[in-house]
């Protein structure tokens, strides 16, 4: 194929994908290099070479952690994603695997990239041996691994390579570490082939304000440098673009802040509130002019911990993220862990389905009395971060299933001193108990993220279940609805903190639906606060009604957007 054909075919390339993450912007495409396959087994160094051979690993190593030193230093890097970096940096010129590897070289004439391959595998192998926390450190060895097989190869390591310009990023999908270190100024966009809309990348896309496309079929065949439109909130990729700057999509652009107490536009209040998991979110939600925290994620310092961090520094820690809000209100909620988020001292047995099993509340539920230790010293800690943040403290639990688990819970709140207790609704059986259930709560509000999963059967980290995954789907949103219902009832209050929030079309309709209060990443909030205040209650309704009677996901948004007008 000649290259005028290869543009050609590129500039007339319109892409279909998952919204993952909204704005729009226009740049060249950067492909992110996937994994690297296994370097090949031969042929054998002749024994000559082999001592010259042996000594290139070392300098590759040196290469490799200094890089990686280099970018754990880059300023305003999250110290979560510095601490990753540093130890990955050590492990690269771990002296045990080095001296293996070189071994190989020396003695049986393994090629230098293989013989790093084979000593890397041992390790592997005995992290996963271990278990628990040690298994999970197994997928750093191998990142270090390729960059260091890679560096030897002579070709580009896996992960993001260092941006020369603003770029849109294409990647078959995206590590938790590549998403980290992305500058929202540089990466433009993100375009995966997998993943789904609640998956890591585009949580973190949303809470770093960059579009992001995911479960992109034919991303693929975008060639390095083809200058690509990125529209997030479509969940689009066009190639012809031909002469548009390059840079965020201005057009696409929406208000900067959330301003004032936000109404529809004929005065029905709902509240914006924040998605948050640490303090810098905590200064972006206040920067944009959140009402407070609908959603305060509280694994994150249990996830690296080895063992339960005191009282003190719980405490410490919450006041922290919270002092951003002070005065305003602030929903926390309660450890979500099990076998998918590892905390190495609840020592969660792994579980042939994670996702199913012994997670979030089900935990502390009765069954081990040690756990249930932890939810009590958790629970007291936020209240006294709270006091001492001067916020006001909501908790809510995670993965509640039946009315007898959410009276627990909220029994085991009101003893620790908190006064507006809540649960989630992330299975379909919390809706189908409803009635029950809101009779022991104070108010409720809805993980759409993992609420779509489960009434699916589709795991939301998967890319080809992306479009199950979609939280426009109709079956959704008359799940929703027939809570909301049952809500109204009781007067008691439904919020939406999932992923569902950040879509403005689609808080229109949940506003419609009886929502009345939406929590989203802070970058989201403007351009929903936005639209929301510009309609009114009825429209809300009527777009809500639309995406009801509609008989799939794509028909859903169209019908609601015409018909909210
Ligand atoms: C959800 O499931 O929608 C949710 C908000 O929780 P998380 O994404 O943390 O599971
Ligand atoms: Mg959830």
């Amino acid at each position: 194929m000649s290259t005028t054909q290869t543009r050609q075919q590129q500039e007339d390339l319109r892409l279909r994908g998952t919204a993952a993450s909204p704005g729009a912007a226009v740049g060249p495409v950067v492909r992110v290099p996937g994994p690297l396959g296994e370097p090949a087994a031969g042929p054998q160094v002749p024994a000559e070479r082999r001592e010259a051979e042996a000594a290139r690993i070392a300098p590759a190593a040196e290469e490799v952690g200094a890089r990686l030193m280099t970018l754990a230093g880059r300023p305003g890097l999250d110290p979560e994603v510095t601490n990753v970096l540093v130890a990955a940096s050590m492990m690269a010129e771990d002296p045990a695997l080095l001296d293996n590897a070189t071994a190989h070289v020396r003695d049986d004439g393994t090629p230098p990239a293989r013989a790093v391959f084979e000593a890397a595998a041992r390790f592997v192998a005995a992290l996963q041996a271990a278990g628990g926390y040690m298994a999970e450190r197994a997928g750093d060895v191998v990142d270090v691994r390729d960059r260091i097989v890679a560096e030897l190869l002579g070709v580009p390591a896996p992960g993001v390579p260092a941006l020369e310009g603003p770029s849109v990023l294409v990647a078959r999908d995206l590590a938790p570490a590549d998403t980290a270190t992305l500058e929202p100024g540089t990466a433009l966009a993100l375009v995966t082939e997998e993943g789904g809309p609640t998956s890591h990348t585009a949580i973190l896309a949303r809470s770093l304000g960059v579009p992001a496309v995911v479960a992109c079929r034919g991303a693929a065949s975008l060639a390095e440098g083809t200058l690509v439109r990125v529209d997030g909130g479509a969940g689009t990729v066009e190639t012809a673009v031909a002469g548009t700057p390059v840079g965020a999509d201005r057009a696409a652009g929406g208000p900067a802040t959330v301003t004032g107490p936000v109404t529809t536009a004929d005065g029905h209040r709902v509240a914006v509130f924040a998605n948050i998991a640490e303090t810098k979110d905590a200064e972006r939600a206040a920067a944009v002019g959140a009402e407070g925290v609908g959603l305060l994620r509280t694994e994150l310092t249990f996830l690296s911990a080895a063992t339960e961090p005191t009282p003190q520094d719980q405490r410490a820690g919450y006041a922290a993220t919270m002092a951003p809000l002070r005065g305003r209100p602030v929903t926390a909620r309660t450890l979500d862990a099990g076998a998918d988020k590892p905390v190495p001292f609840l020592h969660v047995a792994p579980e042939p389905n994670p996702a199913l099993g012994v997670r979030g509340q089900r935990l502390f539920d009765g069954s081990v009395p040690d756990r249930d230790g932890v939810l009590d010293r958790q629970l007291a800690a936020l209240v006294g971060g709270a006091a001492d943040a001067v916020v006001r403290l909501k908790v809510m639990a995670p993965m509640i299933a039946t009315a007898a688990e959410a009276s627990r819970f909220v029994a085991r709140a009101r003893a620790a001193g908190v006064d507006e207790v809540g649960v989630m609704i992330e299975v379909p059986a919390a809706v189908l108990g409803a009635r029950e259930l809101l009779a022991e709560v104070d108010f409720v509000s809805v993980g759409t993220n993992d609420l779509t999963q489960y009434l699916f059967a589709a795991d939301r980290q998967s890319g080809p279940l992306a479009a199950l995954n979609d939280p426009w789907q109709p079956a959704l949103l008359r799940l929703l609805d027939q809570l909301c219902r049952e809500a109204a009832l009781s007067a008691t209050h439904v919020g939406v903190c999932g992923e569902a929030a950040a879509d403005p079309d689609l808080a229109v309709v949940l506003v419609g639906l009886g929502v009345s209060s939406l929590s989203a990443s802070p970058a989201a909030l403007p351009a929903v606060a936005a639209r929301i205040a510009a309609v009114d209650l009825d429209a809300c309704r009527r777009a809500a009604g639309a995406a009801l009677a509609s008989p799939d996901a794509a028909s859903a948004r169209e019908a609601a957007r015409a018909a909210a007008g």
